[in-house]
């Protein structure tokens, strides 16, 4: 932490001006190192990666909650009848349609669904565990299509820890500063 010269308010290490009164904190002396670095060197929250490649990371996420929302629904109408989705596939399709919204929220930086995330994220790894346990079953079956669904399960799974990881990355940090 270092301490703004004009209006005292304590800021990150690596703050170049003040967020509360826009004083250039550059020359202030930090803790670690002599004033900031890089723009692509300066790792808030003791990160191990560089800003650029964390909200690359993070932006390539939120277009996998998309994406896996969008495969959630076509998967609810493939569960179902001819005639329509059946009670699970509603409850998937819910699901796609709810995590779609999420992958938005997320891309617009609504920094209130962080906490809702989360949870979001647990119940996708919980749903990536179901249909992979769903598909390994139905993998003689349905063979190619079954290895498609594997596939599927594995990027939910994969993309539910990522967004937790990332928002613990990301938390209260703006972007391109
Ligand atoms: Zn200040």
């Amino acid at each position: 932490m270092i301490t703004c010269p004009n209006c005292k308010n304590t800021l990150p290490d690596w703050a170049t001006t003040c967020q509360f009164c826009q004083t250039n904190v550059q020359n202030v002396p930090r803790p670690r190192g002599a004033g900031p670095t890089d723009p692509d060197d300066v790792r808030p929250h003791g990160g191990k990666l560089p800003d650029k490649t964390i909200w690359s990371i993070y932006y390539s996420i939120c277009a996998l909650w998309i994406l896996t929302g969008a495969a959630n629904i076509w998967d609810a109408f493939r569960t179902g009848s001819s005639s329509g989705p059946n009670f699970i596939g509603y409850l998937f399709l819910a699901f796609g349609v709810f995590q779609a919204l999420i992958g938005i929220g997320l891309f617009l930086r609504v920094e209130a669904i962080r906490g809702l995330v989360n949870v979001v994220s647990f119940l996708l790894i919980l749903r990536g565990l179901f249909s992979l346990a769903n598909s390994l079953l139905l993998m003689m079956a349905l063979g190619a299509w079954g290895l498609i669904l594997v596939v599927m399960s594995l990027v939910m799974i994969i993309v539910g820890g990522a967004t937790m990881w990332i928002l613990s990355e990301t938390m209260g940090h703006a972007p391109n500063t």
